[in-house]
């Protein structure tokens, strides 16, 4: 098998500079978004994928390995140069072997997609609180796409000095595509708009340089990066796939013309940009403080026993008998078949539906078996 590449990137049509990288070195192939401030983000992710670069040229170490190399490159650059102090990167990239076989290494919210017989499946996991949200079902997907704090990134290459790498494998198929891309792809334009665009376009520089303008046409508010895989019978290989040493930095797309507002003059805007990372910064700390905020309400909550009523019996809760914004803080254990009625027709119970807080699971245990006995009791003495 073979692979067929395409790769476009573009600095958008908002950003000073693109902090983007892509790697195209079949048959190893990666996307890079970079962050911080003055010159950070384009060093970041040049650093990460010319190491993977090198490593996999010295066939040094597995892609993971890379990766986690490159993690401490940047790293241990952000800790000694100040001028690029604080940055990080993405990195997703894939390794395609000769028989089919791709293995997936991926750090942030750049990501790898595979349309395969017209669908198109979402191969990584973003790492930015908002999927974590999602996974936690605190949000749906959908709120999660247009959420203000989407960018917000749980994990990234270079921010300390080892990183969890996710690790996929997957066996390709002639006929597959695969598309890796940054984030200023997939916040402007949806995934469903993705996929007919990767249908329509067969020839894969094209498919990349179409992505590129669908992302510039709808506002392209960050750098676009989309490199596009083709997994092609081996002898049919006409179309002429790149040299194996061939690198790829850097092919410029014409951004399409759109209706975004000029840019307002560089002092301004330094200014501007300069408010908004500040911004940034401290709606990151505020959340950070909600969050931990939150671990620990819901640490206290779970620590917490009663007995109350459900469903019309005397039940074991884990939690207080509350409710925050609508979110009950508590949930039933075990529910008995102590009616509820018989037990707060005694005085002693009156306060039941109220809940009737226990010390731990022992002692919300002991008042269900009180309640037992003293209803027993009542009902052979009929007080
Ligand atoms: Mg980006």
């Amino acid at each position: 098998m073979k692979v067929l590449v395409g790769a476009a990137t573009d600095i958008g049509q908002v950003r000073e500079g693109n902090e983007d990288s892509y790697l195209v070195l079949d048959p190893l192939f990666a996307v890079a978004d970079g962050m911080g401030g003055h010159r950070g983000g384009e060093v970041a992710s040049d650093l990460a994928v010319q190491t993977i670069r090198r490593l996999f040229e010295q066939h040094e170490g597995s892609l993971i390995e890379q990766v986690e190399r490159a993690n401490r490159a940047v790293f241990e650059r952000s800790q000694s140069d100040r001028a690029v102090s604080g940055m990080g990167t993405t990195l997703t990239a894939v390794v395609v072997d000769d028989r089919g076989g791709a293995r997936l290494a991926h750090v942030g919210d750049s990501r790898a997609y595979l349309l395969r017989d017209g669908e198109l499946d979402l191969l990584t996991r973003d790492h930015t609180l908002v999927q974590r949200m999602v996974d936690e079902g605190e949000l749906t997907a959908e709120e999660a796409e247009d959420h203000p704090h989407r960018h917000i990134l749980t994990r990234v290459l270079g921010g300390e000095g080892s990183v969890s790498v996710d690790e996929g494998v997957l066996e390709l198929r002639q006929g597959d595509r695969l598309l890796l891309c940054t984030d200023g792809l997939t916040g402007m334009v949806r995934d469903d708009e993705i996929r007919s665009l990767l249908q329509q376009t067969s020839d894969p520089q094209e498919a990349a340089e179409r992505l590129v303008h669908a992302a510039n046409g709808a506002g392209g508010v960050d750098n676009i990066t989309a490199v596009v895989l083709d997994v092609v019978d081996g002898s049919a290989a006409s179309s002429e796939p790149p040299s194996s040493s061939a690198v790829s930095t850097r092919t410029p797309v014409s951004p399409l013309r759109t209706t975004v507002p000029p840019p307002p003059p560089p002092e301004e805007r330094g200014g501007a940009l300069l408010a908004v990372r500040r911004a940034a910064v401290w709606t990151a700390v505020a959340l950070a403080v909600i969050v931990l905020g939150v671990v620990a309400l819901r640490l206290y909550v779970d620590a917490q026993w009663y007995v109350g009523v459900s469903d019309g019996r005397v039940a074991v809760f884990r939690g207080i008998p509350a409710e925050v914004a609508g979110f009950d803080l508590s949930s039933v254990v075990v529910e008995t078949t102590i009616p509820a009625e018989e037990a707060q027709a005694l005085a002693v119970y009156r306060e039941l539906p109220e809940g009737i807080t226990a010390d731990d699971r022992e002692g919300a245990n002991e008042i269900v078996e009180q309640i037992r006995a003293d209803v027993a009791r009542a009902r052979t003495t009929g007080t």
